[in-house]
């Protein structure tokens, strides 16, 4: 199947004199910033561009920035390990019941803490044999119960595009969920048309975990649109990386979780910043994010509260950190520790001896 470049993948990156042009206050003067969009792409959406201006926790998660060029020890190329678990070219299989279809590596904001930020960039979709190839490697495996398009941002594919590989996908007997891992409902919300929702309804039942990192980036824009995903019986979730400087407060974790579950998604996983290269000036540590969760349970009602994960580095997966609510004393005896801080004993009771 034909999957050259849809048009819009091919257009002008803005660059730094638009950014100054739009009013947008630069941490660092143009002319440092050149090395920097030079290794690593810049692209904000309207929409983001817009944001930016008024929000300085928008700004600094697109906006290109010197410090991206210090690598801190344990900076990786790869940190989640995709290139370990890749079969094949655009396809990243670690889990027995699920695997990931990288369709295109272009998105329409390139986020300064990327975790892929080696791979992401316009150079288009994954071209048609190697489509065939991973569709091929899904359909040979009876245990992939659910696909995962990842990119890149698989929604910035046009309608026919999409709907293609989703009827080739829904042909495949085994596949039952297909999930949609995008910022686009967020950063380019004009792009959720009805054709594009369209698409997304076939056999399997289809869910879309938006990338969204602090409440400035819901604008009434973006609302709507995850209104109308909503409305199209379209599960929806969210995943936001904790960044420092961004969303690292109490408050507007809350603010974020509150206004994704009132728009009916429900928060899913708050990531630990990944070890990127360049990302270290929006890293928190493990102790930090932990404080955070624990300062917003009992806080905020429980479906708002996302589980707190870290992508092991080196490919090992994704496992919650925490914090820990129960420690081991010995044997049946456990130490509970309350929302409130406050610690009390549990103790397991003996098996039954009839047992
Ligand atoms: C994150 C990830 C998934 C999805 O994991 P869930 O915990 O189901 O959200 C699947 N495959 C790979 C390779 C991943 O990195
Ligand atoms: S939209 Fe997602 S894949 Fe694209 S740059 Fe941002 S975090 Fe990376």
């Amino acid at each position: 199947m034909d999957l050259a470049p849809d048009h819009h993948a091919g257009r002008a990156t803005i660059s730094i004199t638009d950014l100054i042009r739009d009013g947008l206050a630069l941490p660092q003067d143009a002319a440092a910033l050149a090395p920097v969009v030079d290794s690593f792409r810049m692209r904000l959406s309207p929409d983001m561009r817009h944001a930016a201006t008024t929000s300085a926790a928008v700004a600094r998660q697109f906006v290109p920035s010197t410090e991206e060029l210090t690598t801190r020890p344990g900076e990786m190329t790869d940190p989640i390990g995709d290139d370990i678990h890749a079969p094949l070219p655009g396809l990243t299989h670690r889990y027995p019941d699920r695997a990931i279809l990288h369709i295109t590596k272009t998105c329409e904001v390139y986020c300064r803490f990327c975790f892929r930020r080696e791979t992401v960039g316009d150079t288009g979709h994954l071209p048609g044999d190697q489509l065939d190839a991973a569709l091929d490697h899904i359909a040979r495996t009876p245990a992939l119960w659910e696909v995962i398009l990842t990119g890149g941002d698989p929604l910035v594919l046009s309608p026919r595009r999409l709907g293609a590989v989703m009827s080739r996908l829904a042909a495949i007997p085994h596949v039952e969920v297909v999930r949609f891992h995008s910022r686009i409902p967020v950063v380019a919300p004009n792009r959720i048309t009805d054709a594009l929702l369209a698409a997304l309804q076939t056999r399997l039942t289809p869910w879309i975990v938006i990338h969204t990192n602090h409440a400035d980036e819901l604008t009434a824009p973006a609302r709507e649109a995850i209104g109308r995903i909503a409305r199209a019986g379209i599960g929806l979730l969210s995943q936001s990386v904790l960044l420092r400087g961004v969303n690292d407060t109490p408050e507007a974790l809350e603010t974020l979780f509150r206004t994704l579950y009132r728009l009916r998604v429900k928060p899913y996983y708050l990531h630990h910043c990944d070890m990127a290269r360049g990302a270290g000036h929006f890293r928190t540590s493990i102790a930090d994010g932990q404080s955070l969760m624990a300062a917003l349970r009992g806080r905020l009602s429980g479906p708002c509260l996302p589980t707190y994960v870290l992508d092991i580095p080196g490919g090992h997966g994704k496992v919650p950190i925490g914090p820990a609510y129960l420690a081991r004393h010995a044997g049946r005896e456990w130490e509970m520790t309350d929302w409130k801080g406050r610690t009390h004993p549990y103790r397991d009771p003996e098996p039954d001896p009839q047992d």
